[in-house]
């Protein structure tokens, strides 16, 4: 990877982090328990907590994105960006810029 690409990736990763990190503080209000609420039937009741449950989900897939995204960044400043973690060798740039966060080669994810 060059020192063009390096940069280009750090800029990317930060920007990323800064968009879930603001997005996580934004919606910690929509993961709130759902009140019992007697006054709305049953199903309205099960529709709430349906949506609160798949909101605390994209929560949880977004904060786990958030931690490999500060993985990816750490390794950057580490000089190990970019490298396979199975099999050492270069993960290619046009991978990184779909996923910044990957840890493995296509090869290896194909696995
Ligand atoms: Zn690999």
């Amino acid at each position: 990877m060059t020192g063009h690409q390096l940069v280009e990736m750090e800029i990317l990763l930060t920007d990323e982090i800064r968009q879930v990190e603001a997005h996580l503080a934004n919606s910690s209000d929509s993961t709130a328990a759902v009140q019992v609420d007697t006054s709305i039937g049953r199903l309205s009741r099960a529709d709430a907590m349906l949506t609160q449950e798949m909101a605390k989900e994209a929560r949880r897939r977004m904060e786990q994105r958030l931690s490999k995204l500060r993985l990816a960044l750490a390794r950057l400043d580490q000089g190990e960006f970019g490298l396979c973690v199975r099999c050492k060798k270069e993960i290619g740039f046009e991978r990184l810029q779909m996923q910044a966060e990957a840890l493995v080669c296509a090869g290896c994810a194909a696995e």
